[in-house]
Parts: structure tokens; sequence; C-alpha cells
């Protein structure tokens, strides 16, 4: 169980070993033609962020992660007059997630492939980029696309989480690499997507894999020198041997059976939240690995501290307090998603509280003093649970959230999550919460003869059972639930204030401004400005590709800007099929977008986009081949190339490949011929029987679709030209 493919892991230890770095792109003229930009941030300024309105100092600006700026010459009253100031096009064509950083006029970010860009935030001229050089074979230990959440900036320096598992200090006037640390054992499938925070002199970081079979924690690196201050892991390891932390003794008696050979998740991969306040930091917790807690966790436990919000202290990384909002995870409920910290009054009393509205769909308000739960409830339609029971501040489940072995219909939310990474917002001056919401189902059958493999998707779950049946009725009402909502969540009544629906999921995490105004990006291709306290829409841009990340807001010599980082991907174009295309049709343009009042750039036309031929060979294996692909497909290619072998946009559709029909499909399945371009060799899992029978079940595939399409001719049938793998 614990043999592991080295091929990937291998990679990264040579270029360990021969000191591989990536390039810096700047050039002289660049650098002289801009005012250099200071960056000279320190704890004390981000503690102070507040009195730094025109910056955007980390993540979620302060260290709250409010994410809303009291700046206000952009405002409900003249947002329709804001215009495009400048655009930055980038050379990555992947999923999209960053929030810059934006220094007295400088802009840092990062992009898929966890590459780094300083630009003029007045200007968007490049000042210089860096390319830590991700080999591409790393992509497939990601679970969501290769994508990166941001960069931190202090006392001169700009730090970079890399796919790879790096922490890469640069320095920030020239992006030359001043440290570089691997935060994470190469063996295993550890990816970092996450943005790192900087405490108390310290860049804090986590990594994701809770998929995989690893094992989550989360470290701490000495800022200057980047040498490893402390480490704290979130689920125990080995019981035979001595706990890293002595929380971790308590911990282990929450989990049952050997979890720690397939390392039992709870992977920190995003909200990361300093209180300088309480002196406390608040991490997310993920999943338990595999998802089923049958196999994780053989005769139950709660599995501490998955799927909580855990307290530690910033010096040390000891353990203060937490609050787990699902025990005994079944369903990939990461609680990983970004924690705000606000002071609500709480039955007419201020209280220090957390806001928190993960996967799982309910919004709580926590204590962040002692981890307390103070008031819990469903953001949107939630199927798995009736409510909460305040006294133990536990979910009340329902009957089939477990999925027992009977018929029933899909769990609402599922993995996609009612709310994930997309940041939300929280504006205190019209005390609400706007939280891009999802409201995606899944089929969860438990896998019955769930084994751990390399490479495979690790869920525990029947993948079969969990795909897009094809009968048209149940496929148009399993469309129909598909759908995606702007919220504007009221959390001291813990009520919905208004909402505005989208077409679909994915859309855009959220910016609010003293202005009044709630900016959004959205799936189908806009980014769109509302009226925080009405929800009344103000302003609408084409941004021709679906917008994802978090905007934000500053000043150059006193005028405001408004960017976004544009670009379409991530897990759900990945994985979900044909239930991507709800959302909306969007290419992937990856560019950095500028907005100002009366700004006069525009964005060029996109060349038409060219109709792929779908002209599969004739289907002529047996039913047998094809049923046994679809298990092998479902189980090791679903993850990149999409549910029952329909990409959503991100990686190339293999009904189209041209190696249907010849023995090159086995050379990249199995032999790694595409192996640079990021597909790695599946020999090892995969039999060239296996690979055969996907091959089969993708041509019965490909003429199932195309016998659809001549039924009843989709107009928006548009896959794009295929995408350029690697990219
Ligand atoms: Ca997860």
């Amino acid at each position: 169980m614990r043999e592991r493919s080295v091929g990937i892991g291998a990679v990264a230890v040579v270029l360990g070993v021969l000191g591989f770095h990536g390039h810096t792109l700047s050039t002289a003229r660049e650098m002289k033609s801009q005012t250099a930009p200071s960056a000279s941030v320190t704890d004390a300024q981000i503690v102070k962020a507040e009195s730094q309105p025109g910056n955007w100092l980390t993540y979620g600006r302060t260290y709250s992660e409010q994410r809303f700026s009291p700046l206000k010459q952009i405002n409900d009253h003249n947002a329709a007059r804001l215009g495009l100031a400048w655009y930055f096009d980038l050379d990555t064509h992947r999923g999209q997630e960053a929030t810059p950083i934006v220094v007295d006029g400088v802009m840092y970010f990062s992009t898929a492939w966890s590459k780094v860009f300083a630009l003029n935030a007045a200007t968007g001229a490049r000042l210089w980029s860096y390319d830590p050089k991700v080999p591409r074979q790393w992509g497939a230990n990601a679970c969501c696309d290769v994508v990166n959440r941001g960069v931190a900036v202090w006392q001169g320096k700009i730090y970079i989480g890399t796919l790879d598992g790096r922490l890469i200090a640069l320095d920030f006037a020239t992006g030359k690499p001043v440290w570089e640390q691997l935060t994470i054992d190469p063996q295993w499938r550890y990816t970092i997507t996450g943005a790192p925070r900087i405490v108390k002199g310290k860049v804090i970081i986590g990594n994701g894999g809770g998929e995989f079979g690893v094992r989550g924690y989360v470290s701490a690196y000495d800022a200057q020198t980047g040498k490893l201050a402390w480490r704290f892991y979130t689920v125990p390891g080995d019981p035979s041997k001595p706990f890293e932390q002595p929380i971790l003794a308590q911990a282990a008696k929450t989990w049952t059976g050997e979890w720690w050979k397939i390392g039992g998740g709870g992977t920190v991969w995003d909200a990361i939240v300093y209180d300088p306040e309480l002196d406390l930091l608040y991490i997310g917790v993920g999943n338990g690995g595999p998802w089923n807690e049958k196999y994780r966790s053989p005769k139950g436990g709660e599995n501490l501290f998955t799927c909580s919000v855990v307290a530690l202290k910033p010096d040390t990384g000891e353990y203060v307090w937490h609050y787990q909002e699902n025990a005994a995870d079944d369903w990939d409920f990461d609680s990983s998603e970004q924690i705000i910290l606000a002071d609500i009054p709480i039955a007419g009393k201020p209280r220090k509280v957390l806001l928190h509205a993960p996967k799982n769909g309910f919004f709580y308000v926590i204590d962040r003093e002692n981890g307390a739960l103070i008031s819990a409830k469903p953001f949107t339609f939630i199927n798995w649970a009736t409510g909460m029971d305040m006294k133990t501040g536990r979910p009340i489940e329902s009957a089939t959230a477990r999925y027992p072995s009977v018929s029933a219909p899909p769990i609402v939310p599922g993995p996609l999550g009612a709310h994930s990474w997309q940041p939300m917002s929280y504006s205190p001056l019209t005390g609400l919460t706007y939280i891009p919401v999802n409201e995606v189902g899944f089929n969860f059958k438990s896998q019955d003869d769930f084994e751990f493999k390399n490479l495979a998707l690790n869920f525990g779950i029947d993948m079969v059972a969990a795909g897009m049946p094809q009968d048209p009725k149940i496929k148009k009402a399993i469309l129909d639930s598909v759908k995606g909502k702007l919220v504007a969540w009221d959390p001291v009544q813990q009520k919905q204030a208004w909402a505005v629906e989208r077409p679909g999921p994915w859309n855009g995490g959220t910016l609010a401004t003293a202005g009044n105004l709630v900016f959004e990006g959205t799936a189908a291709g806009r980014f769109e400005a509302y009226r925080a306290d009405s929800g009344e829409k103000v302003w609408s841009f084409d941004a021709q590709t679906g917008v994802m990340a978090g905007p934000v807001t500053y000043t150059v010599k006193g005028e405001q800007y408004v960017a976004v980082l544009a670009g379409w991907g991530g897990v759900f174009p990945l994985v979900s099929g044909e239930v991507a295309f709800k959302s909306g049709r969007v290419r992937n343009v990856s560019r950095m977008l500028a907005f100002k009042l009366e700004g006069k750039q525009s964005l060029p036309l996109l060349p038409p986009q060219e109709e792929p031929v779908l002209n599969p060979p004739a289907s002529t294996a047996t039913a047998a081949q094809i049923h046994h692909g679809e298990a092998v497909y479902q189980r090791f290619c679903s993850g990149c190339h999409g549910d029952v072998a329909v990409s959503g946009g991100v990686l190339p559709d293999l009904r189209y490949s041209s190696t249907l029909t010849n023995e090159r499909w086995f050379k990249i399945v199995r032999d790694g011929a595409y192996q640079s371009l990021g597909m790695v060799p599946f020999g090892k899992e995969v039999s060239q029987q296996d690979a055969a029978d996907i091959r089969d079940y993708i041509i019965f595939r490909a003429n199932q679709s195309k016998s659809e399409a001549k039924a009843k001719p989709d107009p928006g049938l548009t896959h794009g030209p295929p995408a350029i793998l690697g990219r």
C-alpha cells in the first residue's frame, strides 16, 4: 500500500541536487523606467494596514482578511463610469486564482505554475517576473489544477509557495531568489496552492493533497533566513512512534485502524489567519483522506483535527483550541476555506468572532477567544444535515447523509462545496458577508473494492456511480439542479440579505468597499459591481474569460484602481465534465485586468473559435470491456480529463484524440510520451489491457456524444481548440 512510483519525486530530487533555479526575466531597461518599489512592509504595518488604504498588503488586505477596502473614490454613484485602465497578458493558460498584493504603486502576484510577476500598478508595465520551473509532471499530483492563490510581501522580499512544495523568497526589486526551502517530502503527492502569510517575522505555509494519501501540516519558516521554526501536524502519525506535539496523543484517540499508512488528510491548503489582538493563528483544516471514513478510520472516530478550525500560538505552533465542523468526515467537507475576523454585536454586546463559510454549507460564527460556537445556519440549500445542535455544536445529519446502500438523491453540497476557496468579503459598513455560493450535489456510493493506488483518485467512493448518467431525463434533472449565486449574508441575524443568481457555480471571489460596492467576477466571463446594501447591479464588463480570483482595490498617486486576475480553470472545469458548461462556455484568456473611472483601454477581439470535429472510429468493443474501461477511466483519468470523458475545457478532451486509432495511445498513457507536457506515465498502475479498455470506453463515449449532437444540435457546443498541454 505504501509503495510509490518514484518517477515524480525523483524529478524534484534531481532538480534539487543540481541547484536548479528559475529564471528572472527582468531587463535593465524595464527596471530603469520604473520607480523602485519599497516593499519594506513590516509586521507593524500589516497590523495597521487599515492606515494604508491605498495599499493591499496581505492576501486578505489586512490581518482580519475581511477583503473590505475603505476606499470610496469609486462608489455606487459613479461605478458605471469604470473602464479598463490596463491589462497584462500572461504566459500560462490554466486556472488563475491569485489575489495580487499592491505596495506603493507596485503589484505582485502569482499565476498558474507558481510563477510570480511584479507590475507597475498604474500602467501594467512589467518590472520583473520569476518562474520557479515547476516540473510539469508535478501537475498530476494536484487535485485541483496547477493554480496558485497568491504571494506574501515583507521587508523587501516576496514569498511564493510552489506547486511542487517549495517555499521561495525573492528580492522585491529584482525577482531573484534569496532563499528556497523544500517544505514537503517529495515521495508524497503534496502540492502548495495557497498564499503564504507573514506573522511576527515568520512565513506560514501549508499544503494540499488530502485526496492522495498525505498527512496534513502547517509550517513556519524564519522570513529572513528560511530556517524552519515550527511545524504543526493536523492529524496524528503512527502512534507507535513519539507524537510530534503532545496534543496529537489526544487526537490519536479519535482515530481507529491504521490511518497513518495512507496519510489521513487534514491538509491546510488555504485559510491561515493571524489575530494580532489575541496573538492567535487560526488555520482551516481539510477533509479526511480517503473521503470515505470506512477506509480511513474503520471503527469510527471523530478524526481530529480534520474538518476543523484550529487556533495555534504563532511563536511556537503550540495548540490552543479547536472547533471541529464535521466529525468523521465522509464527504470531502474541507474546513480550509477562508476565515474572516470581525467584531460583531451578539445579544447587544460586541464579540470577537471569526466568520466561516466552509464547504459543508453552514455559516459559522465562532468565538475566536475560545472556539465556542455562537451560531450556525445553512447559507444555501443543503440536504446532508437538517440543522445544528447548539448543545453539542454538531450538525444534525440527515438519514441519507452517510450514503447507506439505498438509492437516495445526490448529497448537496458535493465535494465542490457550497463555498470553496473563492474568497468572501465582509463589510463592517453593511454588516454583510458576500459569499460566492455553489449548489452542486454528488452521488456518494462507497467503493466496494477500495485499495490505495498511487496516481488514482483515492476517495474510497465509487466514481462510476458518481459519474453523469447518460439517460437524457436524469441528466437534464441533474443539470437543472446545479446552481451558482452571490449571496449577501447577515452573520448577526444568520439570514440572507440579498442574492444574485448565476447560470452556474464557480464564480469569483468578492471585494467589498466603502463606496457601497461589491465586486465579483463570474464563471460566464463578466466582471461586475453591485450595491453592497441592496445587490443592485451598477456595472458589468466583458472579461472574455471566466473570472474566479478575488479582486483588490488600491490607489496610485491618489487615483483608485480595481484589479482582478482573469482566467478560467481550477477543479470545477477540470473534473466536472458537462456540468462545468452550466456556468458558461468560456475560453481561458489569462490576464491581469485593472480598472479606474474613465479608463479608456479595451481588450483585443478574440479570434474566432475553431469548432472541433468529433470523428471517432466505430465502437466495436464488448460491453464488458467498455464497463471496465469506464471504471479505470473514472478512477485514474477523470480527475484531469473530466467526468465520463467530457473535458470541461482545461485539459484535452480525449473523445477528440487522434490517438484513438493508433498505438501512440499506449505510449502516452503507459510510457510517458507526453511526460514533459504533464501527462505522467501510468504504466505501473494501468495495464496494457486497462489502457485498451479505457480507449474503448472513450471511443464508445465519443460515438454516444456524436449521435446525441446529431439528434439535438447544440449551437453552444463549442469545446474550443484543444487545450495546450502544460501551459
Ligand atoms: Ca478536499
